[in-house]
């Protein structure tokens, strides 16, 4: 059975679009798994230590994984794409996340979803609601869309970049 599985994806080291380029491509190339839509590019102050800004967008997936077995294809991508273990909070080329997964909650050492910090976090809220306003989070029961109004303003800023992704990908596959 394929569900809706939506994907945050940050990277603040190198070239940060190639590197979410890179990152969506990986998803495409995945059996059973379906890249449905993808939100538009935002760019963000970083969260915790000094570091350069992120690059951020979110993509929603259809997914016939348990959502175990997509953390470790994540985390391969993630190593692929020369992000070494153990840089929790430091800049990385990429990072993915599993933020919400339509109709479950995974509460495991080394998995949470939705994600812990999904509805403290602009970067990944604002192009959650693109794709997901409606969606309620299933811990906190509120939409997405009122998780965010909630939220106090943070440096996050909409890029105005209408060619992502799709002239790009045909760029890359060229
Ligand atoms: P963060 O994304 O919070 O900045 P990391 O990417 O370094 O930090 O965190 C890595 C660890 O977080 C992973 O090894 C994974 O086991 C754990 N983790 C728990 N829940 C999730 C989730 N929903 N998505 C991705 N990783 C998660
Ligand atoms: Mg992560």
């Amino acid at each position: 059975m394929s569900e809706s599985v939506y994907i945050g994806l940050g990277s603040n080291l190198g070239n940060r679009e190639e590197s979410l380029l890179w990152a969506l491509q990986s998803l495409r190339r995945i059996d059973a798994v379906a890249v449905r839509r993808t939100s538009a590019l935002y760019d963000s102050a970083p969260v915790g230590p000094a570091q350069p800004r992120f690059l951020n967008a979110v993509v929603e997936l259809e997914c016939g994984l348990s959502p175990q077995r997509l953390l470790g294809i994540l985390k391969h991508i993630e190593g692929e794409l020369g992000r070494r273990k153990g840089e929790r909070w430091g800049p990385r080329p990429i990072d993915l996340d599993i933020l919400l997964w339509e109709g479950r909650v995974v509460a495991e050492p080394v998995l949470q979803v939705p994600h812990l910090e999904l509805h403290r976090r602009r970067f990944a809220l604002e192009p959650l609601a693109e794709l997901a306003g409606d969606c309620v989070h299933p811990v906190l029961g509120s939409t997405i869309r009122a998780l965010l109004a909630q939220l106090e303003p943070q440096d996050v800023r909409r890029l105005a970049s209408d060619a992502w992704p799709l002239a790009q990908l045909e760029r890359i596959a060229s």
